[in-house]
């Protein structure tokens, strides 16, 4: 029994029935379209922080940034929480723009599988496929959602064929297309051959008519197209679900906006998409998911709420029970961090979730002293240190200086922050000093958010120069004595106090390799 009266029964219990998800794809896939979709079949339980609008789409458009409202992109990441039946699913949000890919990435460490939408007229693109291989190296079961089924397309067997040639897991079908977009067509039902036939319902989007076909009777209605997609569905497998789940993955097609397919989707989250598990930990042990308290922050967001200058650390629950009022202990410091006025937030407006179970989000509101990646936990049960949060490779450094060289206190103190918050990285070069920092990101816009933020949150403005750099490689210290002064390189040192080489493009990298031997770069992504 917890001290708060929960049972290790109802722990087990609340657990098996969470699934804890994340939609990845390209800009313009369906994702936002997709989650109305889903949050339209479920109930909706709440929200943690601000689901994004889009431009003057509906929806809970969070204004933290003056930035993100103008561009109508989404920076910051949430969870959306809904009832299907008895499933309890935590979606968490990824930003749809590709320069905050790191945000997403972050996210991906918290989820237990992944929905990889595709555009059926334009297939595998390429910040899909990058998201992906994310999962990949983590070992992230995904679920493929082939969408815009509603409208002509690629064929779909051409669309599998390069899934299967350029990601490395084998197709296992769900549903299969019975003719093409247009104003009616079918999903095959693979495991039981019968059809579900869609008409779009007047005036265009929402629910459409769906009746079910047996064989016989999709045979009479879809003639031909049903004969064919029969016999293609017929080259590839029915989902099988106890093969290794990081080795095949299930396949769907459907059109989000029609909201067709998305009743399949959920079956397959259910049926296959794991529920919380025991958790690797730091030491190479298992945290037990059934038991004391403990999870990590995978985000943290600043200033959502322009009266209240607040920091929320986004933590997943990985075990035990979360109790609103307990304290927990901070593994880094070994603080005790109170969370009874670090209320946790769900909802439009904050409301207070007096529970959380393992797979769920809880935002902890002044958590300014938590930083990505830090573990919480319960002192009552074990210590426990979850595995740090992976650097990401950045593509984009500049070099940042302080507008106003008296406000340099502020300047540091409000890169500390960043820093903490993983809005950018932070690189000391040998050349500039620490006065002087290389900032450096995956995508440039990460430099924008920091210095809106310098500037506004902090008060220091901040001189960014662009740098002529593309990707950095760690190396050892004789390695960077060696290359160090060469055109294109500069050497620089990671806060964690990793050695990089920072150089101007690959060919540069592949050169050092031809002409100095001795010298190792080696990728950063090896960390993820
Ligand atoms: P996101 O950038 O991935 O979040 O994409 P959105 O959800 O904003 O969708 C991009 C565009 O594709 C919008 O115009 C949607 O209406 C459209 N869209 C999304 N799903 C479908 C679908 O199933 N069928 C069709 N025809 N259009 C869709």
């Amino acid at each position: 029994m917890q001290a708060d009266g929960t049972s290790l029964q109802d722990i087990a219990a609340e657990a098996h029935r969470r699934r804890t998800i994340a939609v990845i794809s390209h800009p313009d896939a369906g994702k936002s379209t997709l989650t109305e979709a889903l949050a339209l079949h479920a109930q909706v339980i709440g929200e943690a922080g601000a689901v994004h609008g889009k431009g003057n789409r509906s929806g809970v458009v969070s204004d933290w940034l003056e930035m993100e409202r103008k561009r109508g992109i989404s920076i910051t990441s949430a969870a959306l929480q809904f009832a299907w039946g008895d499933l309890t699913i935590n979606l968490l949000d990824t930003p749809g723009h590709a320069d905050f890919s790191e945000d997403t990435y972050r996210v991906l460490t918290a989820v237990d599988c992944a929905v990889m939408l595709i555009d059926s007229a334009k297939g595998l693109e390429p910040q899909t496929f990058k998201l992906f291989e994310v999962c990949k190296r983590r070992n992230v079961p995904v679920i493929a959602f082939i969408n815009k089924w509603d409208r002509p397309g690629r064929e779909a067997l051409e669309l599998i064929d390069e899934i299967t040639e350029r990601l490395d897991r084998d197709p296992q079908l769900v549903t299969w297309p019975v003719g093409i977009g247009g104003s009616e067509f079918g999903l095959l039902d693979v495991a039981s051959g019968e059809v579900h036939a869609y008409r779009k319902a007047p005036g265009g989007a929402q629910l459409a008519e769906d009746e079910t076909l047996d064989p016989p009777a999709a045979a009479q209605h879809f003639g031909g197209d049903d004969a064919r997609a029969r016999e293609e569905a017929g080259l590839l497998p029915v989902l099988d679900s106890s093969a290794p789940k990081a080795a095949v993955m299930p396949i769907l097609f459907g059109a989000a906006l029609s909201n067709i397919g998305v009743r399949q989707l959920f079956e397959t989250i259910d049926r296959w998409a794991p529920a919380p598990g025991d958790r690797p930990t730091r030491s190479g042990d298992d945290r037990p998911v059934i038991g004391a308290f403990s999870g990590f922050v995978f985000k943290m967001q600043a200033g959502m709420d322009p009266k209240h200058r607040d920091h929320v650390a986004y933590v997943r629950v990985c075990s035990g029970v979360f109790e609103r009022g307990m304290i927990l202990t901070h593994q880094p410091t070994k603080r005790a961090f109170a969370t009874k006025y670090a209320l946790s937030i769900f909802g439009r407006d904050r409301e207070v979730t007096d529970r959380a179970y393992p797979g769920d989000v809880v935002g902890l509101v002044n958590a300014a002293n938590l930083a990505v990646g830090d573990t919480l936990y319960d002192p009552e049960g074990p210590a426990v240190e979850f595995p740090p949060m992976p650097a990401f490779e950045p593509e984009h450094f500049a070099s940042a200086r302080v507008a106003d060289p008296s406000a340099s206190k502020k300047f540091r103190r409000g890169m500390d922050k960043l820093v903490q918050e993983g809005v950018v990285q932070r690189l000391v070069s040998d050349l500039r000093g620490d006065g002087n920092p290389i900032l450096a990101a995956v995508g440039p816009l990460q430099f924008e958010v920091a210095a809106d933020r310098m500037e506004h949150e902090f008060g220091a403005r901040l001189i960014l120069d662009t740098l002529p750099y593309s990707l950095a490689r760690k190396i050892d210290e004789a390695g960077a004595s060696e290359i160090s002064g060469m055109h294109g390189v500069e050497i620089a040192r990671r806060h964690d106090g990793t050695r990089l080489a920072l150089l101007r493009d690959i060919y540069l990298a592949r050169s050092i390799g031809r002409t100095h031997p001795d010298v190792t770069l080696t990728p950063l992504l090896a960390d993820a």
